[in-house]
């Protein structure tokens, strides 16, 4: 058989509000052409995030109720550290209430000033909280990794030579670790192969410099691998998401992301005593070393929904559903970032309305006509996110690319619904002209993104 189909069936569902054009068209204004301000119930089909979007198995939810919620040592803690040391075989491993959590133990430890700290690209509360510290966060993604159109397999690897370069220049002893995000969420999903992982776990090897992963995506990376590869058809995803892991030293991980809950994190590493540290900081901030920050019911789901994600059948259809999207727009002239990666397909919305220019934000124009054309919630990654005025010049600095990021919530959306996206988008292409550029009414002067109000023009 040809056809892949949801390796699932839907036992519970939600219903989806369907809102007139009209509707949508005061429900936007009223947003003040925002997004993140539009309630969620008014959205039909919503892909700001795959962060905490899961839906969870009946298993999952059988674990819910099973959860232990004895204060130290609950059976459900068990369970969890099981999993967890099985899949990543690591000495050490601390749960938390998500990603940045574990990120802020991590950095509050090893980061401060003067330190440097390279990925391939940090992720926006990676790089953050490295900042926080004192500690510079820089990144090192291969050259293809910077543009749309290169089709290479692994956008997501690190440049080894740009590697050895900061360490040559600042000192590996002012290098504390060394990241690889997996796959690279800033950098358009992509992957990063084996072959990178290992030798850049060699040139930290050599330096005496510990390697961390960021591993939200470890298995849409493993399974990217899997595909891509050479030489790694034949082995499956678990096996190849353990090498990954027993390259590293430690890693973060949000479980919001392939951990296929609602909420959740980990904190993984070997050395003795920097856990011995990070557990310390883990009770004063966090919780207990048993339940970090969650309920026992949540540990449960974690356990559960790490075994999940390893399912090859899953995996398979995951990933084909989002290449099949960025395949069909790709088919109808849509430009987007290619190859499709993990999760999400990002369209090049500069090239989406060539008529509207950057300091319009050809990214929100496009956000908004999807919304209004569809009910389609994406989120804008370009100059709203990333852009910048200059308080003493007036004057706009912007990122790189204008991209609309499309992220496909796990086990979430069937196939007709992503059809449906496809036509919503390939019908806005075909009368883009009409897209209209917008500026900026209010803005904060951190994180704009989220409650800017704009006007169109
Ligand atoms: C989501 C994410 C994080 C942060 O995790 P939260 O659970 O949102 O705190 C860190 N790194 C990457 C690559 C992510 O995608």
């Amino acid at each position: 058989m040809k056809t892949i189909i949801e390796p699932f069936k839907i036992k519970m569902i939600e219903p989806i509000k369907l809102t007139t054009r009209e509707e949508r068209e005061a429900i936007l204004r009223r947003a003040h052409f925002n997004v993140f301000q539009i309630p969620a119930e008014e959205v039909i089909i919503d892909l700001l995030t795959d962060s905490g979007t899961s839906a969870m198995s009946a298993e999952q939810w059988a674990g819910m109720i099973r959860g232990d919620e004895s204060y130290a040592g609950a059976r459900s803690w068990f369970r969890f550290e099981n999993v967890l040391r099985e899949l990543t075989g690591m000495a050490h491993i601390l749960p938390t209430h998500q990603g940045r959590a574990s990120e802020r133990i991590l950095f509050e430890l090893v980061g401060g000033p003067g330190k440097v700290i390279p990925s391939n690209n940090h992720f926006d509360t990676t790089r953050a909280n490295i900042e926080h510290s004192g500690a510079k966060a820089v990144d090192l993604v291969i050259d293809e990794g910077k543009h749309a159109r290169s089709r290479h397999p692994f956008k997501g690897n690190m440049d080894l030579a740009k590697l050895e370069r900061l360490i040559g220049e600042v000192g590996a002893e002012r290098i504390p670790v060394c990241m690889m995000t997996v796959t690279n969420n800033s950098g358009g999903g992509q992957p990063a192969s084996l072959e990178n992982l290992r030798a850049v776990r060699d040139v930290c090897r050599r330096h005496r410099i510990p390697f961390f992963l960021d591993a939200c995506r470890f298995a849409e990376n493993a399974f990217l691998i899997k595909q891509r590869e050479q030489g790694q058809s034949h082995r499956s995803a678990r096996d190849i998401a353990r090498e990954m892991f027993d390259l590293a030293d430690g890693a973060t991980i949000s479980a919001k992301k392939d951990g296929l809950v609602n909420i959740g994190g980990v904190l993984l590493m070997r050395d003795d005593a920097l856990a011995q540290r990070a557990n310390n900081l883990l009770i004063l901030t966090e919780g207990f070393v048993t339940y970090g920050g969650l309920a026992g019911r949540d540990l449960e789901a974690m356990a559960q929904g790490f075994v999940e994600v390893l399912d090859e059948h899953y995996l398979e259809y995951r990933i084909r559903s989002i290449s099949y999207l960025g395949e069909h727009l790709l088919a109808a002239g849509v430009q987007i970032v290619e190859p499709p990666g993990g999760h999400a397909i990002y369209i090049d919305a500069a090239a989406f309305c060539p008529h509207i220019p950057i300091e319009q934000f050809p990214g929100q124009a496009l956000v908004c006509g999807l919304y209004r054309h569809a009910g389609i919630r994406a989120v804008e990654i370009g100059s709203v996110m990333f852009g910048a005025v200059d308080p003493d010049t007036g004057e706009s600095a912007h990122p790189a690319m204008e991209l609309v990021r499309l992220a496909v919530p796990r086990r979430v959306y069937t196939q007709s619904h992503i059809d449906y996206v496809i036509e919503a988008i390939v019908e806005l292409f075909k009368e883009r002209e009409r897209l209209r550029g917008l500026r900026i009414i209010e803005a904060p002067p951190a994180l704009r993104h989220f409650t800017a109000r704009f006007a169109e023009i």
